[in-house]
């Protein structure tokens, strides 16, 4: 595989891709050329601040909007919290009541701000999800006959790679005042994503998931939003107002270089992935291995899997095959967790079950030998940990 290791078969994108040689390049040009503060006055400043708004439009055509509708952030995990807590912050200034709707297999960044919030500042109505991962459309319909505030629901899920049909849930909502959000981040540069298209007034995604830098993610907000989130942050009024601090440059350049090539390669990519994955699937397939996607077959992006393999711990089968292959149980985020996953659980997954679960993710650096050699690993230990 990739020049980043020699010995390991790196099958864990959803939790992180490496980075392209080219974002490498581009992150250590601007690291050396361009360190000036992007918001100073002088030349080196504005030769930052330039190529941050080359980065940013490079990022807005890759998701469909104009670049005055994106700002940087460190992360998806902080553009979640800016929309969520931002807009209940503008709600409050209206001495309304939010009411947020979103489901139960968002990524923690979600769930844990609606838990906080819905303590005391907000109302919070949990969408449930059916045993594929899909989102109930029928209690989408029911709670949209109350008022919504602020509807966050992920477009692609980080553990099963479910995607949701945002176009189909908007159908449903009935206000234009309602705020929909959606977290985009495990789709962007591995499905199409037009967040105007779609109706989004808010998204969140991040770098580190797009073969971009670790530390640099970004926050959509459609300048016609009926609500602008009130900012969460104060300070130097950077990044509309909502994310003050020193433009980090550096990731801001490579994020760019990540999103333009995922605008030029993603249906080249898709397709690698794609033979990857089955080539995977169709090993273990041939040796008879007892094991079941987890997921809709069909409504699922190409690079992840969720795989359950009948009477083998997850934990054990992952750790059985350090060094040589990098997979997880789970989302990292929530790695040394004792409780079985929320999303798996959600989706009626037991305990058991949930424990014989493991997560893939392909990434375009793998060969074909690599997908090959990694289920043949994977065949031998599964068939080792079911003997004893
Ligand atoms: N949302 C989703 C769906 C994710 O997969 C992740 C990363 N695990 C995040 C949010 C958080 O992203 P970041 O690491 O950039 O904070």
């Amino acid at each position: 595989m990739g020049s980043y290791t020699d010995h390991m078969i790196y099958l864990d994108s959803s939790a992180s891709t490496p980075e392209s040689p080219e974002v490498i390049e581009a992150i250590a040009r601007a690291s050396r050329d361009l360190f000036g503060n992007a918001h100073s006055e002088h030349a080196c400043g504005r030769k930052a601040m330039s190529a941050v708004g080359q980065a940013r439009e490079c990022l807005a055509n890759l998701l469909g909007c104009e670049a005055e509708e994106i700002l940087f952030t460190s992360g998806a995990t902080e553009s979640n919290n800016i929309a969520i807590q931002g807009i209940v912050l503008a709600m409050e200034a209206h001495e309304t009541l939010p009411h947020i709707v979103t489901t139960t297999i968002e990524h923690k960044s979600i769930l844990e701000s609606a838990k906080m919030l819905a303590k005391k500042r907000a109302r919070v109505t949990y969408c449930g999800v059916d045993k594929y991962g899909i989102v109930k459309i029928d209690e989408i319909e029911s709670i949209c006959n109350s008022i919504i505030h602020f509807m966050t629901i992920m477009m692609v899920n980080n553990e099963v790679g479910v995607i949701q049909d945002i176009a189909k849930i908007k159908e449903y909502v009935r206000s234009p005042q309602t705020i929909l959000h959606s977290d985009i981040t495990q789709a962007v540069g591995r499905i199409p994503v037009n967040v105007d298209g779609l109706g989004l007034h808010l998204a969140s995604f991040s770098a580190h998931k797009m073969c971009g830098p670790k530390g640099i993610g970004g926050l959509f907000v459609s300048k016609d939003t009926p609500v602008r989130p009130l900012p969460v942050y104060h300070g130097g009024g950077h990044e509309l107002g909502l994310r003050p601090g020193t433009l980090a440059v550096p990731l801001i350049v490579g994020f760019g270089t990540a999103a333009e090539l995922a605008a030029k390669e993603l249906a080249q990519n898709r397709q690698k992935v794609e033979q990857l994955r089955d080539l995977f699937l169709n090993r273990l397939q041939q040796e008879g291995i007892n094991f079941e996607i987890i997921g809709d077959r069909n409504s699922r992006v190409p690079h992840s899997l969720n795989i359950r393999f009948f009477g083998v711990s997850g934990d054990q089968l992952v750790g059985s095959l350090q060094p040589q292959v990098a997979l997880s149980t789970g989302s990292a985020c929530a790695s040394g967790e004792i409780q079985p996953s929320h999303v798996l659980s959600a989706m009626g997954l037991s305990t058991v079950a949930s424990k014989e679960c493991v997560r893939f993710g392909f990434s375009p650096s793998l060969t074909h030998a690599d997908a090959v050699d990694a289920a043949n690993l994977i065949i031998r230990q599964v068939c080792r940990l079911k003997e004893s």
